[in-house]
């Protein structure tokens, strides 16, 4: 068998034929940018998030920038950011002129809250909580050192759209602000760049709607510099067509985990399966002894299984924040995590009998290193 990590094209399949109906009915209706698709698209989020107010903007990395900038962070002000994250997390605080603070992991890959509070000091403006691989981050134990520093709590929900804190509240709906990326590897992905903004907030939602279209107060006066980062029509209408199929799906990524943490008996450390948060695990992240990683992927390529590493280098050793002053050994948890994960595939369309194939080359990979 041969699995590769994603297929992208396998996944559109599922509704090819309204995808391309989208196509037709957006190219014939000469409206391309601001038009119904992106107020249908925000009306549905709205309700499936159950979030007042939903602002699409160009994709999930200015989501998190035009949030900074709605809540006036900036220049001075400190923010702190998983070290363990996608780059963008910590280019959208740079991107503002604030500072990127860098903050350990758990071994659920997600931010330490102890290491969190050393870190706020009188600069601090918020925390960005990032929900990685689609775990739910504990906001509840944010919360008292938020409201006790003045701290904004902001989610970065890119990689957690359809999880749930408690069982019950979305992700995007927990902190001031959320930002989504609608990218096409994200649970919820389109054919091109996207993402949105979620606030119960409506002071940073109507900040947010002027950030994304040049500080546009009308169509002639700008009353501050904004952005042009605006979800296209064509895009807004593929993700409305994604989102009739979103829960499916989300139940599937959680089946596959569950799958997973069954079939996969050998002693490698795996995610632990929470009952208490609905996770939808946009990754599935096992670990292996550190010098030991190489040949373990090796065998699994071996076996025809592709995997991924998220991320083999923690933000605050690249060398864009070499301007912090960093150095090894700074934030330890994370720099060993960076070098044990291994992402297995997970996506909608692996079949049970791909699933019993890439638990068993993990199991026989595993019993390889160890012996
Ligand atoms: C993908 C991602 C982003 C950025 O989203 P884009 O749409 O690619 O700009 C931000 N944070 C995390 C954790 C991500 O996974």
């Amino acid at each position: 068998m041969k699995i590769p990590f994603v297929d992208l094209t396998k996944e559109a399949d599922y509704c090819f034929d309204e995808l391309i109906e989208d196509c037709k009915s957006v190219i014939s209706s000469g409206m391309y940018i601001n038009g119904p698709n992106v107020k249908s698209l925000e009306s549905s989020l709205e309700e499936f998030l159950d979030v007042k107010n939903i602002v699409t903007v160009g994709n999930g990395s200015d989501a998190i920038t035009i949030i900074l900038r709605a809540l006036n962070i900036g220049r001075d002000d400190e923010v702190i950011v998983p070290t363990n994250s996608f780059i963008a997390t910590a280019w959208a605080v740079a991107a503002v002129g604030a500072k990127p603070v860098f903050c350990d992991v758990n071994d659920d890959l997600l931010i330490d809250y102890n290491c969190a509070a050393k870190l706020v000091n009188k600069k601090t403006k918020a925390i960005i909580l990032v929900h990685l691989t689609g775990r739910v981050v504990d906001i509840n134990k944010f919360e008292t050192l938020a409201s006790q520093n003045n701290l904004y709590l902001l989610e970065d929900a890119a990689q957690s759209f359809g999880a749930k804190y408690n069982n019950s509240e979305f992700t995007g709906s927990l902190g001031i602000a959320g930002a989504f990326s609608l990218h096409p590897l994200k649970n919820l992905g389109i054919y091109g760049d996207g993402g949105f903004i979620s606030t119960n907030n409506d002071m940073v939602a109507c900040n947010c709607r002027k950030l994304r279209n040049h500080g546009l107060i009308n169509r002639d006066e700008s009353d501050i510099w904004g952005f042009n980062s605006r979800l296209d029509e064509l895009q807004a209408a593929f993700a409305l067509t994604k989102m009739k199929y979103i829960e499916k799906w989300t139940h599937r990524y959680i089946e596959i985990a569950t799958t997973y943490d069954k079939l996969i008996t050998s002693s490698v450390i795996k995610p632990i399966i929470r009952e208490n948060h609905t996770d939808v695990y946009h990754n599935y992240v096992i670990r292996v002894q550190e010098d030991m990683r190489n040949l373990f992927i090796e065998r699994m390529a071996k076996e025809g299984v592709e995997t991924k590493v998220h991320y083999p280098i923690p933000i605050h050793l690249q060398a864009c924040t070499s301007y912090l002053k960093y150095t090894t050994g700074d934030i330890p948890n994370a720099e060993i995590l960076a070098k044990q994960m291994i992402s297995l595939p997970i996506y909608p369309s692996l079949s049970e009998p791909e699933l019993v194939y890439i638990s068993e080359a993990v199991n026989s990979a595993y019993s390889y290193i160890t012996n």
